[in-house]
């Protein structure tokens, strides 16, 4: 990475301000999922190992500039002192007098996190004064919230300007890992798109075309581009408005070189829910009024030999509504597929996250993402704001 990471500063008794994504879910007042808390964990213990004064900074859900008391993180700093097995001060502001107090009082090696940082209407509005504020708290600053490297808000961009800048471990992970995948794959590389529309993805679509030997698509989007090829989807989801952008995609692949796999057979449904009547069909037979809502066992079958046949596989969007269980057979096949590969495997979006932990293959992948929207950025080939804005080596 050409950025600046926390292991190039000093950081010894240094007030470091560290953005982390804490953006964790709640349920009952308690923190439902600590995989984002857990994932900040190395940079943080890093820092106190060093002795660090660590001053942490983070979101969480969208209080829309406003106080909201049940987005306070009294929860989250419960979660992280179970985990660091140590104190962690909470201040109830982000900026602000109680907080100069507090970060006065903190010593190498204590723990403080700021109260929400999207109470104050200057964080997603990148205020200039609110990022000197926190800026104000610290001597360094690190970012190590690859969530929110997409947006350009004052504590993940504005800060940067004010301060010795850095990535955290997480991020730098991140970048490393997509980095590497992307500009220097081992070949087959094959790219696996799958979720509910090609609008949300078609950037991704066209930077992989340049990049990809073959591009696996599967999911709601798939649907658009089988119409475009001219078959009737009955009353599935289609946008009628992509098929223009499905047919380039198409044309595209075919003057790279690029293999595009789309489903030969498809499972079909009455009604997307749990109990609908549904069936298996091939895509020149979807019947009136049914909606495709998986890719069928032969489409799994051709995807996942695509896979293992592969040595880097980079996945986003599941292959059908995963959430209803007799239509998460597709994606739980290729999810199967990626475990089995020799090579790198690398996931991200949400959706597909929470597919490949709910199939337990999780810990046999190279790479889970901790970023949706980031990552989905990162693989559009366009940069973040939150990495551009720390320091160059
Ligand atoms: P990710 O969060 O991994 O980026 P997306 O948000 O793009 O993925 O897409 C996930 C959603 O796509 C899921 O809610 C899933 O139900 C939906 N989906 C997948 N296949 C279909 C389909 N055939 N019709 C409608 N929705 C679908
Ligand atoms: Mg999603």
């Amino acid at each position: 990475m050409n950025k600046l990471t926390v292991k190039d500063l000093d950081v010894s008794e240094k007030r470091v301000l560290v953005r982390v994504d804490f953006n964790v879910p709640l349920e009952d007042g308690k923190v439902a999922d600590d995989t984002r808390i857990r994932a900040a964990l190395p940079t943080i213990n890093y820092l106190l190992e060093q002795s660090a004064r660590v001053i942490l900074v983070t979101h969480l859900g969208r209080p829309k500039g406003q106080v909201k008391d049940e987005l306070r993180l009294d929860p989250v700093a419960q979660k992280l002192a179970d985990l660091l097995k140590k104190e962690v001060v909470k201040t109830d502001t982000t900026v602000g007098e109680e907080v100069q107090q507090a970060v006065e009082n903190l010593q190498p090696g204590q723990v403080l996190l700021l109260e929400n940082v999207r109470f104050n209407p200057g964080e997603k509005a990148n205020d200039e004064e609110f990022a000197r504020q926190l800026a104000a708290l610290a001597d360094v600053y690190v970012n190590d919230a690859f969530g929110t490297a997409h947006r350009a808000h004052a504590s993940t961009v504005g800060v940067a300007k004010f301060l010795p800048a850095a990535a955290g471990m997480l991020v730098e992970k991140e970048i490393q890992t997509l980095g590497e995948a992307l500009q220097n794959p081992e070949r087959p590389f094959t790219a696996v798109l799958g979720g509910a529309k090609v609008s949300d993805k078609i950037g991704v679509i066209n930077n992989l075309l340049e990049i990809v030997d073959a591009l696996i698509i599967g999911g709601g989007m798939a649907n658009t581009f089988l119409e475009a090829k001219g078959y009737d989807m009955g009353a599935s989801l289609v946008e009628k408005d992509k098929l223009d952008l499905a047919k380039e995609a198409m044309s595209a692949a075919e003057a790279k070189g690029v293999k595009l796999l789309l489903p030969r057979d498809l499972v079909v449904a009455r009604e997307v829910a749990e109990n609908s009547e549904y069936k298996t069909v091939p895509v020149d037979r979807v019947p009136e009024n049914w909606k495709a809502v998986d890719i069928g066992p032969e489409t799994a079958k051709t995807y996942a030999e695509q896979i293992t046949a592969s040595k880097t596989v980079v996945w986003n969007g599941p292959m059908g509504v995963f959430e209803i269980e007799p239509f998460a057979k597709g994606t739980e096949a290729l999810a199967q597929a990626m475990a089995e590969v020799e090579g790198t495997t690398i996931v991200g979006g949400g959706d597909s996250v929470a597919a490949v932990e709910k199939m337990g293959v999780a810990d046999k992948l190279t790479h889970i993402s901790t970023g949706g929207g980031a990552s989905l950025q990162f693989l559009e080939g366009k940069p973040l704001p939150g990495i551009e804005a720390l320091r160059d080596k």
